[in-house]
């Protein structure tokens, strides 16, 4: 019997060390599946970002099943495609690519991903008031699970406040109700203090960024906190918010339920989160990161 076999791989930027290929070639040895995952890095072509569309059209005639798609060709890479998802059209990024039946399909598996995360660690959580610090690509796809998911108010801060503007005006063309709100990063005191829970959507927390995004006051017990950070999946604000004994959502389920729902786009099997996230655990932990 010929094993099923799948060509897959992630485009973007400084993606070396990305824990990508790792996740979905483990996830497929479980399934007894021939699975490649190779890492496209824009970095090593002369075009840089633009070259998405180049990579696109190369991976298809090469007969590449599927593409994850990274910083910072997300929104490059929707010019380039057949078709998108409701997630990836309304939110204009794509992070999967799925090649099938001759057409190149977009979707956004963070969405989704985080929606999941959310939901499996954090059940019952309140979210008549949330607020969320990241209004960057993370902080986008995080901001429209949350309102997908029916969270009543949420303010965004971003040390850039343009930003935190923009994707409070987008969220509130997309979603009923005028819920998105921007504050300035001076207001973060007022708006935390009155919030059922915290989003964190900066890079601070990360190896090369390391801090805390917010002065360490503002926390409660009663709150509950959500992470995108993973590397390490332990950040400073986690291990606070620990401390203080606030319900704690690390960044890793994101990434594993955003790698899992790619899986199921290009196999068309059902993956292993839970296994998916010991996986995780494992990689993020080990030396060479
Ligand atoms: P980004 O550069 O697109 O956005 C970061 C945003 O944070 C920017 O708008 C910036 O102005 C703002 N910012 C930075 N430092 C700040 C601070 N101290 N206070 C307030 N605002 C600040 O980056 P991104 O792609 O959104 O990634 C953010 C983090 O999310 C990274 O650590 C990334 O690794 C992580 N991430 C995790 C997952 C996951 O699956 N868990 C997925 C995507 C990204």
């Amino acid at each position: 019997m010929t094993m099923a076999s799948y060509l897959t791989g992630l485009i973007g930027s400084g993606i070396g060390p990305s824990l990508s290929p790792a996740l979905h070639e483990r996830e497929a040895d479980r399934h007894a599946l021939r699975l490649l995952y190779r890492t496209l890095d824009i970095d090593t072509l002369e075009e840089g970002p633009e070259a998405v569309g180049e990579l696109i059209r190369a991976a298809r005639t090469l007969g590449f099943d599927g593409l994850n798609i990274t910083h910072p060709c997300k929104q490059l890479v929707i010019e380039h495609l057949d078709g998108l998802s409701p997630e990836a059209a309304a939110l204009g990024a794509v992070n999967t690519v799925v090649f099938r039946d001759g057409r190149a399909v977009g979707h956004n598996t963070d969405v989704t991903g985080f929606a999941q995360s959310f939901s499996r660690g954090l059940p019952g959580a309140a979210t008549d008031r949330i607020v969320q610090l990241g209004a960057g690509g993370a902080g986008a796809a995080v901001a429209h699970a949350l309102l997908a998911l029916g969270a009543d108010r949420l303010t965004v801060a971003d040390r850039d406040p343009a930003r935190a503007a923009a994707l409070a005006a987008a969220l509130n063309a997309r979603f009923d109700g005028r819920r998105a709100h921007a504050a300035a990063m001076q207001e973060l005191p007022a708006h935390v203090a009155r919030a059922d829970g915290l989003v964190h959507a900066t890079p601070t927390g990360m190896a090369a960024h390391p801090g805390l995004p917010l002065p360490t006051g503002l926390l409660r017990p009663s709150m509950w906190v959500a992470e995108v950070v993973y590397r390490p999946l332990d950040t400073e604000l986690v291990r606070l918010a620990r401390e203080l004994g606030c319900r704690v959502l690390d960044g890793g389920g994101m990434a594993v339920f955003q790698a899992a729902d790619a899986f199921r786009l290009f196999t068309g099997r059902e993956p292993h989160p839970e296994l998916m996230l010991d996986d995780l655990a494992d990689l993020v932990a080990a030396p060479s990161l």
